[in-house]
């Protein structure tokens, strides 16, 4: 290879369908070749869910077999570790200079800044195009301190880029958010659809095989049946878009014993990596919508995820980083729970979810949110555990993502930087949204008692130990008050059955 060619990195999640820095280099007409590192090190720091490993790869593979049709030469690399993946391409290639988009996490973007000095050759790092937050922040100037609300955020985003707005510049409909009819629960009768699945082709097969030779990680490649390019992402998309997201909006907040992706999408492992971009899967929601296909719950519910909630947690990411990794408001230092890594605990909420997240690597925003990490910030689990557990079992984890939902929203151990409230909640919650209760041991309307449910005596445990902060809190502070009408010697029983319970887990 000639000394003056030039090398595109491409990074495991930049599988996009126009990768900046190969647009530029090609606009150069300079001779180039792309390389991509499979990094074991990178695989094996914690023990991840095997079909994210799967997904990546073979969507990896994939998207580099597909730049070779295209005539671009394509160095693949199986590597210890990305830089010496890198390296050894350097020595083989010999560049001018190494040039790629910046990384989407934040030691991914410190290590690039470093590889000039580290690789003694050129670097170019091309801004990452992979949020909207690139194209447009809707909040570029606000002192560290300021909260930002992500409803405000949210519609900033709308108006920006234009997204169910009427030509006065009002929202369609004529509100902003549908939220109050997001939370349905559902009827036995309602039919739940399948969503589209993929059968792995013989390269997915190899990725299988290999993950499951290299051992380690949590769950099976078994059952594996994701997109694994971006044609098949897109059918997912369209096949969410025709057949569930009718429901959506209705049944958001939803929650099945016999149904794990309910009328969600699932398309977050997709967006994650590149194989489909947030602002194509906006506008084709709106586009069903205007067609008339769609309720505006739905279509607007939908898009609040993708345009306001995903962007605001990338936001708030880069905002609080490095910090936010060791943020701790509640100072809670409890170990996680080792049936956390098996789901064998007799609460059935927690054991179904946990269950689903192992086997599969998913489970749909509120099991996320209102069981698993509501049982951890009422069990004072150790924000930093919590972080990792969930950064391992999921398909679509990524460090952008899990910190500001698992820290931020979930444990609201940055202090509410990124939620105004601390998501908690007792069994009530669980028992009016899901089935879940049903096949429990446990009785979701007791607080005390060998019968009680632990989210209850925990519940307000938490309130009755953070009674002050919590009631400071204007969006807390009328349901701590019911604290007040527990009796004296029922308050010392909830406080015995939480400390039991806490001593066992
Ligand atoms: P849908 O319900 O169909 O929503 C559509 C899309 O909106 C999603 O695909 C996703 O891209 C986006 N979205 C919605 N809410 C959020 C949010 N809070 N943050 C970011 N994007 C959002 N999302 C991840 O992508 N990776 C994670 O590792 C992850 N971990 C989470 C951990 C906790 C504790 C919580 C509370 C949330 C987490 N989320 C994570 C956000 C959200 O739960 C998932 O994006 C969603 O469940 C993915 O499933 P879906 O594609 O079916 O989503
Ligand atoms: Fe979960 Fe409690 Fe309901 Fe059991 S009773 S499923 S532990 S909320």
């Amino acid at each position: 290879m000639m000394r003056s060619s030039v090398s595109v990195w491409i990074l495991g999640d930049q599988l996009l369908p126009a990768h900046p820095a190969l647009q530029a280099v090609k606009a150069q007409a300079v001779p180039l070749q792309v390389v991509m590192v499979e990094s074991l090190a990178r695989a094996s720091r914690l023990p991840y869910q095997r079909k994210k490993l799967a997904l990546l790869f073979s969507a990896m593979r994939h998207y580099a077999d597909q730049l070779k049709a295209q005539g671009i030469a394509v160095d693949y690399r199986l590597s210890t570790d990305t830089l010496s993946g890198l390296r050894q391409h350097i020595q083989e290639y010999h560049p001018a200079r190494l040039v790629m988009m910046a990384a989407s996490e934040y030691a991914g973007r410190g290590f690039q800044e470093r590889l000039e000095q580290i690789l003694g050759l050129p670097v170019q790092i091309h801004p990452n195009i992979q949020f909207l937050i690139g194209q447009f922040n809707p909040a570029p100037d606000v002192p560290e301190s300021k909260r930002v609300v992500q409803e405000t955020f949210y519609r900033s985003m709308r108006r920006h880029f234009d997204l169910l707005m009427e030509p006065d510049g009002g929202p369609v409909g004529k509100q902003w958010n549908y939220d109050t009819h997001n939370r349905e629960k559902l009827p036995q009768d309602l039919a739940v659809p399948s969503p589209l699945t993929f059968e792995p082709d013989q390269l997915t097969r190899q990725v299988m095989a290999y993950v499951e030779e290299i051992g380690g990680g949590i769950g099976t490649v078994s059952g594996f049946n994701l997109a694994v390019t971006r044609d098949q992402a897109q059918a997912a998309l369209r096949d969410f878009i025709e057949n569930r997201l009718t429901n959506f909006g209705s049944y958001e907040d939803a929650m099945s014993q016999a149904h794990p992706l309910l009328f969600h999408s699932c398309l977050s492992p997709y967006l994650n990596i590149g194989l489909l971009e947030p602002l194509e899967v906006a506008r084709a929601v709106e586009a069903a919508y205007r067609q008339g296909s769609l309720p505006l719950n739905s279509a607007e519910g939908f898009i609040r995820q993708v345009i306001g909630w995903r962007e605001y947690m990338v936001w708030q990411y880069w905002r609080q980083m490095p910090e936010l990794k060791q943020a701790n408001y509640w100072g809670a230092s409890r170990a996680l729970p080792a049936w956390f890594w098996s789901g064998e605990t007799e609460m059935n909420c927690l054991h179904t979810v946990i269950g689903r997240a192992i086997q599969g690597g998913y489970n749909h925003h509120i099991e996320r949110l209102m069981i698993l990490s509501n049982f951890c910030l009422l069990a004072g689990i150790e924000p930093g555990a919590v972080n990792d557990w969930f950064s391992a079992v999921y398909i679509d984890a990524y460090e952008w993502v899990m910190l500001p939902n698992v820290l931020g929203m979930g444990l609201y151990a940055d202090g509410g930087r990124t939620a105004t409230k601390p998501y908690i909640a007792s069994a009530n919650y669980i028992r009016r949204m899901s089935d879940y209760c049903s096949n429990c041991r446990f009785d979701p309307r007791r607080r005390t008692g060998s019968q009680a449910c632990p989210y209850n005596y925990l519940y307000w445990n938490f309130i009755l130990e953070n009674e002050a902060t919590l009631l400071a809190n204007p969006r807390m502070g009328p349901g701590v008050l019911g604290v007040k009408r527990i009796a004296e010697d029922e308050r010392a029983e909830i406080q015995a059955l939480a400390a039991k319970f806490l001593s066992s887990i």
